[in-house]
């Protein structure tokens, strides 16, 4: 098996009806990188910048900061990078930090919502991510965000960073040392978001879904919670609805989509999120290989209408229908 992907690596991924599909890799932490050869991903779709500094014994100052990010941009290379803002609190702690205990972290005072009411900590992260991408590309994407507000707050932090460079820069004589192109994304990962669609689709570069929290919020479910596992199914009717129609609306409003969740790394799910449209996906690096050989047996053409068809059935979950429909069709 490790041997047939490692095949595939230099194979395009792209379906037997000639669709290309960008298969990239979620990272993390630098050792994370080497990924980007042995599995032959296309960039690193997702960016955790929570896990330096989880692995730290204090906040990593701007500097810190600055030299880890232009170490990953430089080993990418060509490859697109997306950047994600600090996403901590909830099951993500940082030793040297105490949010205070909450009855629900997972709806809690976590991500965004700490780096807006600690606007120093996104300020300095969004400075260093500036200036490790000067005269490269820069993406960067918030986490968790529930309101278009919530995306505007944190996109005019950025834009402040790049005032005060400007600024220091005239202040010295120098040219201002900042990206050559700059795309601010958002994640999806909170509901509330995909009934904001048509305001939110004006202001993005670029939208990721987290499948990880919009499964959780989407169910009421909590996504750690072992009594609750395999209750609910991704490959389910009111999953596959919210995202096909997330695909329409990214698609009639030009924004690229990718999903960057767990369930991009796992064949069957990856398969559905091509059948409703979805033609990015980032994933933990072992998925690489195995949704690679999944989409250069997949007939797109044949596929997509077969699930479509499925998608009013009033079914909890969709599983066995696309797994027999995998099997009979040789993927
Ligand atoms: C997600 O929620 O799906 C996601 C990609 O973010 P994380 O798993 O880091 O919360
Ligand atoms: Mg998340």
């Amino acid at each position: 098996r490790q041997a047939r992907y490692a095949a595939l690596r230099d194979l395009p991924a792209r379906t037997v009806d000639g669709v290309d599909v960008n298969l990239m890799m979620n990272a993390g932490l630098m050792l994370d990188l080497p990924h980007l050869e042995e599995h032959g991903a296309d960039g690193i779709g997702l960016y955790r910048t929570e896990l330096p500094f989880m692995a730290r014994a204090a906040l990593p100052d701007v500097a810190a900061q600055t030299g880890l990010y232009s170490r990953i941009l430089d080993h990418a290379g060509s490859r697109p990078v997306v950047f994600r803002t600090l996403d901590v609190g909830s099951d993500k702690v940082l030793p040297y930090w105490q949010g205070g205990d909450e009855d629900n972290p997972a709806m809690g005072w976590r991500s965004i919502r700490i780096t807006l009411d600690r606007p120093a900590i996104l300020r300095q992260q969004l400075r260093a991510l500036l200036r490790a991408a000067a005269g490269r590309r820069l993406s960067v994407m918030f986490p968790m965000v529930a309101t278009v507000a919530e995306f505007r707050a944190a996109r005019r932090n950025l834009e402040r960073e790049i005032e005060r460079e400007r600024a220091e820069a005239g202040a010295h004589g120098r040219p201002p040392r900042l990206p050559e192109e700059i795309a601010v994304g958002t994640m999806l990962e909170v509901p509330s978001l995909l009934f904001q669609l048509p305001t939110l689709l004006k202001e993005v570069d670029f939208v990721s879904v987290g499948s990880n929290d919009l499964l959780q919020f989407l169910f009421a479910c909590d996504r750690g919670n072992q009594r609750l596992e395999g209750r609910y199914d991704a490959l389910s009717p009111p999953v596959l609805n919210a995202l096909a129609d997330l695909v329409k609306a990214c698609r009639a409003a030009e924004v690229p989509l990718s999903v960057c969740g767990e369930m991009a790394g796992r064949p069957l799910e990856a398969m559905a999120l091509l059948g409703l449209g979805v033609r990015a996906l980032s994933m933990a690096p072992p998925g690489i290989g195995p949704v690679k050989a999944m989409v250069r047996s997949l007939d797109l053409s044949q596929f997509a209408p077969f699930l479509a068809s499925l998608l009013d059935r009033p079914d909890g979950s969709l599983r066995s229908r696309l797994a027999a429909y995998a099997h009979d069709h040789g993927i």
